[in-house]
């Protein structure tokens, strides 16, 4: 059987430089806000080109309390709308709520997936603050005709980067385009810890600094808080494993465009639509997505034929239970691609037969 993701096999690899790594941060004693955080912070920012990393607890977080700690500066208050794509993962939409923000669902452009900036404006009204853009898949929004909308408005920007680590335009990375950029290591992302983790990058000092508060009580010094802070923090152990899989992360994602070229090139089966891809947007390709109007019967067969798939959401936000406030909404292009969209297995350890059995299965297909 292909598997859709053998994160065993992955983690294997690098098995003697995790144990290492741990081993180290078992015997200093310390495992809370630490020196194996402040270097991955460290090299973490410059990796992505910003001044600043702030690691939490899980990219749900980082997106949360980016917005929060927008609060706490006054920038954004209680009611305000947020642009946010309207085929986004759920986490991009709970950020909003939970500072009790509105989310206001944009449809993406239907060949990249990522929010069209064409539709924003007509979506701006005077309650707008912030555009949430989610650079889905591993592909970069098209950020700068976003940041210079943003500019134009006088809007803050947070980038929803927890698919996209690396993922680069005109050789700026995720990260380092908006005044924050919410990042996951949620262990299936393309750089993920052994358990839970996430991470704001900014290039905004005063962003970081109440960041750093907020995660940790809303204190900067011990029993004096300045905010309602939360507790999520980026623990050693997770940060000093994140340092040894930022070291791979360059070559991973080399693999992995190595298996996103070759389905390019060889799956031709005209019932099946393959993601774009053009340079120079530099795709890291954490996922894979085809789309195919008998998407459900194409599953079918691939499962059949021995591939593991999964889809990418099957649910769009505005159709969840949890949002029922939002079911009138209709964006069209979103809710066909939630019917069309599959996953195929992509990867750093992919073998070359199991991407030919991939491509083959695929070729077969007839609805
Ligand atoms: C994974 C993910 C998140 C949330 O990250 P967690 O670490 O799982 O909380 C947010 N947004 C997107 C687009 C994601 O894929």
């Amino acid at each position: 059987m292909v598997q859709f993701l053998d994160l065993k096999k992955i983690v294997q690899q690098q098995r003697e430089e995790l144990l290492q790594a741990m081993a180290r941060t078992l015997d200093s004693g310390w495992y809370i806000l630490g020196n194996e955080l402040k270097s991955f912070e460290a090299d973490f920012a410059s990796w992505c080109g910003v001044g600043h990393c702030i690691g939490v607890a899980n990219g749900l977080d980082a997106l949360t309390l980016t917005l929060r700690a927008w609060k706490e500066l006054g920038k954004i208050k209680e009611g305000d709308e947020v642009i946010v794509p309207a085929n986004t993962y759920i986490a991009s939409v709970l950020a909003i709520t939970e500072n009790r923000l509105v989310p206001v669902f944009v449809e993406p452009s239907d060949s990249t997936f990522n929010l069209d900036p064409a539709r924003i404006e007509g979506a701006l009204t005077s309650k707008t603050r912030a555009i949430l853009p989610v650079h889905l898949y591993g592909r970069l929004a098209d950020m700068p005709a976003i940041m210079a909308l943003a500019a134009r408005h006088g809007l803050l920007v947070l980038e929803d980067s927890a698919q996209a680590h690396g993922a680069s335009l005109d050789d700026r990375k995720a990260g380092s385009w908006g005044h924050a950029s919410g990042f996951s290591f949620y262990p299936g992302k393309n750089l993920g810890a052994l358990g839970d983790g996430g991470a704001i990058t900014t290039n905004d000092g005063e962003l970081a600094e109440t960041l750093r508060a907020l995660r940790n009580y809303g204190s900067h010094e011990k029993y004096k808080n300045l905010y309602q802070g939360v507790n999520s923090r980026l623990d050693e152990i997770q940060a000093a494993v994140l340092g040894v899989r930022l070291k791979h992360l360059d070559v991973q994602t080399e693999l992995r465009r190595r298996v996103a070229r070759r389905y390019l090139d060889s799956i031709h089966n005209p019932h099946v639509r393959l993601p774009a891809w053009e340079s120079p947007a530099q795709h890291v390709w954490h996922l894979f997505v085809v789309r195919c109007e008998a998407r459900d019967e194409l599953l079918a067969h691939l499962t059949e034929g021995g591939v593991q798939t999964l889809v990418h959401y099957p649910i769009p936000p505005h159709r969840q239970k949890a949002y029922s406030a939002y079911a009138g909404q209709s964006h069209p292009i979103t809710e066909r691609m939630h019917a069309e969209v599959l996953s195929l297995p992509i990867s750093p350890v992919m073998a070359d037969e199991e991407v030919e059995e991939v491509v083959r299965q695929v070729n077969l297909f007839r609805p």
